[in-house]
């Protein structure tokens, strides 16, 4: 229950937060995202054989395990993102970088780029989740520097709604946009001097993909390399990514639309950055996807 990405099979005890039956669909641990097999929304997810749909705070279901969790750590929640997440900023001074980086494996330098800060209640990482158009701070996740065993490592700000993690300066014109999968494989590629931006989740939702064009503006051919995780026999990150490349390049007809997957051994960017990746090994397992014409 420590990765928020992982989608799980909805059940009696926790049913489908859109169409309210217990077989079939998927839920965030979260629960504010839902792949729902019969509601169609404008967002197919093909390879679920099902649509994504992002949940409102006030209808989102969790399991009891994350509720359980995440109440004591998270007493107030913030109804301003974008104030708590200036105050976290500001509380990311020289010693918490340092703790922080050497808990991802990572260099401190790579949180410069990021609006990235630290809560100290929490003693986490703050990620925001954020739109354009009008850019916001529509979110927060929280990373912990130092979890227990077994206890989680991510917490959501109740009430966050799914956004990018975006870069503070927008792109070249010649570079290609990285979408990870998530905060740490954001700023692992990063660190090798890519261009990346996070997807909240596995998958994307339409404010995310309006986000990414917002970001892309201005580029005459924009290259957006969409990453996916390595998680087990199933290829939920695999797959998930597959279809948020379907999706953008629906959405971005004129971008280029690449799939990236770290090797087949090595879990995630990050993984593969702390293994010696270099920004060539990277940039060359990036693969054009062939659209349908
Ligand atoms: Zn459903």
């Amino acid at each position: 229950m420590s990765n928020p990405h992982r989608w799980l099979r909805v059940t009696r005890a926790l049913p489908c937060s859109v169409c309210g039956h217990p077989d079939w669909c998927m839920t965030s641990p979260f629960g504010d995202e839902v792949i729902c097999c019969r509601e169609e929304s404008k967002l197919p997810a093909p390879l679920f054989d099902g649509w994504f749909h992002s949940i409102p705070p006030r209808q989102r279901r969790m399991p009891q395990a994350v509720r359980a969790k995440a109440k004591p750590t998270t007493p107030h929640a913030v109804k301003d993102f974008g104030a708590e997440l200036r105050r976290c900023v500001e509380a990311f001074d020289a010693r918490q970088r340092m703790r922080a980086a050497a808990s991802l494996g990572l260099s401190h330098e790579v949180f410069d780029a990021f609006p990235v800060g630290f809560n100290e209640t929490l003693d986490a990482m703050a990620f925001p989740a954020l739109q354009l158009s009008p850019p916001a701070a529509i979110g927060i996740r929280y990373r912990k520097v130092a979890p227990k065993p077994g206890a989680l490592k991510w917490i959501c700000e109740p009430n966050s709604t799914a956004g990018l993690l975006l870069p503070k300066h927008r792109p070249d014109h010649d570079d290609m946009i990285f979408a990870c999968e998530g905060p740490s494989d954001t700023l692992a590629a990063t660190q090798l001097g890519l261009h990346a931006v996070g997807r909240w989740s596995c998958g994307i939702d339409a404010r995310q993909i309006d986000c990414l064009k917002a970001h892309a503006a201005g580029l005459s051919t924009p290259r957006i390399v969409v990453v996916g995780d390595n998680d087990g026999e199933r290829r939920t990150g695999a797959r998930a990514a597959d279809g948020v490349a379907q999706l953008v390049g629906e959405a971005m007809p004129h971008a280029t639309i690449h799939r990236l997957q770290p090797p087949p051994d090595i879990k995630d960017v990050r993984a593969w950055v702390i293994a010696g990746a270099s920004r060539e090994d990277v940039m060359n397992a990036a693969k054009e996807v062939r659209r349908a014409s």
